[in-house]
Formats: structure tokens, C-alpha cells, sequence
């Protein structure tokens, strides 16, 4: 009883000795099996979940070939019910421009979306002219460049706001 607390005892030093072998091994996520920890340490030195065979497993799996093409057919037709042809014919009836302030989508700049490709191919470009829809009906109305498609989102797609904000900026009104 006097002595300090932070005086090991001796049934402690078997205690910490099987925590830390008990330590020294991880379950992989992958295969599910214990492994030491230094096979759980990823070639930037950061802690990863699965053992270092299972990663090389997962390297070596064949990679779905990215088709950037597939990519924005699906995305069309999941967001706006629309085929790459309707985008398409959308754009030759507005000339290319936004449908609201006349941009032309050669003076638009989209940044490329997504993180550059592993192997080497560039990331899809961003449409130039995306496609506004009411949010109601699901009915697509046109293309717009950015600008246009959110300020009229941050009118709330309200015509009776957007009357407003023009008395509003208007001197003689
Ligand atoms: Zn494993
Ligand atoms: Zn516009």
C-alpha cells in the first residue's frame, strides 16, 4: 500500500508485454487475417487497412476502361432524363449560347472535372452549357452557362422575384 502508483508491479510487466505482441498484429480487411503491423504501412508511410499482399491484389485487378464518353451519356440520362443526341440538339437550336445572356460556349472556361487519371487520360471536360430544368416538373427548359443557371437557381427559378430584382435596379422605375 505505499508504494507509489506509477511503480510497475509485477504481474504487470507480463501484463504489457502480451498487450504489446497482442499490438504488433492487425486484422487485414481484405483477406481477414492477423498480420504484423509492418504490413500494414502504405508507400507514402501512412496506415492503411488491408496487408500489403492484398493491396497488391488490388493493384493488379483490371481497371474498368474510363470512357469519358459513357460517363456523360449515363450522367444525362440519370440527372435529365435526356439523351447525349437531345443535349446535342438542344445546342445547335440555342447557336451554342446560353439561353438567357447569349455567352457562346467557346467563351466559356469549365475547369476538367474529377482527379487526373491514373493512367494518363485526361479527365472529362466539365459541359460547357448545362442543362437547366424545372425542378418541379422535371421538364429540361434549356442550356445555360453557370452564371445564368445558378442566378436564376438563387431567384429561386422565381419570375416574380426576378421583377423585383429589376425594379429594384432599375433608377426610374
Ligand atoms: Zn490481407
Ligand atoms: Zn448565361
Amino acid at each position: 500500500m505505499t508504494a507509489p502508483a506509477a511503480v510497475p508491479q509485477p504481474g504487470d510487466h507480463h501484463a504489457q508485454l502480451r498487450r504489446s505482441v497482442l499490438e504488433a498484429y492487425r486484422w487485414c480487411l481484405g483477406c481477414k487475417l492477423e498480420h504484423p503491423e509492418s504490413a500494414f504501412v502504405g508507400e507514402r508511410g501512412q496506415k492503411v487497412n488491408r496487408c500489403a499482399m492484398c493491396r497488391a491484389k488490388l493493384r493488379a485487378r483490371p481497371r474498368p476502361v474510363h470512357d469519358p464518353a459513357a460517363t456523360r451519356r449515363a450522367y444525362l440520362r440519370q440527372k435529365y432524363g435526356i439523351t447525349v443526341e437531345e443535349y446535342d440538339a438542344l445546342r445547335e437550336a440555342q447557336s451554342h449560347q446560353c439561353a438567357i445572356c447569349g455567352t457562346h460556349e467557346d467563351d466559356i472556361q469549365v475547369p476538367r472535372v474529377g482527379r487526373p487519371r491514373k493512367d494518363g487520360t485526361p479527365a472529362a471536360e466539365a459541359a460547357k452549357l448545362v442543362v437547366d430544368h424545372c425542378h418541379a416538373s422535371g421538364r429540361v427548359r434549356g442550356l445555360l452557362c453557370n452564371g445564368c443557371n445558378s442566378a436564376i437557381g438563387h431567384f429561386r427559378d422565381s419570375t416574380e422575384v426576378m421583377r423585383a430584382a429589376i425594379r429594384y435596379l432599375s433608377p426610374e422605375a
